[in-house]
């Protein structure tokens, strides 16, 4: 299945609201930007740790392995997207513009 970033960034935001409209109410309080941002941080942390085992810098108790580092980037992800649509963000504008202002200054 093929899909562009604008999709994905809005498939995240409505499986997002769908699962925290149900755990809401558990909870009894709502997702805010900062716990959406400590969130984002936790699954950052969670890639560092996986490169780190990768890359033997980790005790070797539960071997890392390519395919976790792929699911903690793809929760890094989800949540960036989640973050970028709760403020009305279109990533997918301004990432094209990351990627080709890095053109611009490294490649000539
Ligand atoms: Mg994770």
């Amino acid at each position: 299945m093929a899909i562009n970033l604008l999709d994905a960034q809005r498939l995240c935001w409505k499986t997002f609201r769908k699962i925290n409209n149900k755990l809401d109410s558990v909870r009894g309080k709502s997702w805010t930007p900062f716990v959406m941002v400590t969130d984002l941080l936790e699954e950052a942390g969670e890639v560092a740790a996986v490169v780190k085992g990768l890359e033997g810098f980790k005790p070797p108790e539960k071997p890392k392995t390519k395919e976790m580092l792929a699911t903690e980037l793809s929760d890094l992800l989800y949540m960036t997207f989640v973050l970028a649509e709760h403020y009305g963000i279109n990533l997918e504008e301004t990432f094209l513009q990351t990627v080709n202002d890095y053109m611009l200054r490294f490649v000539r």
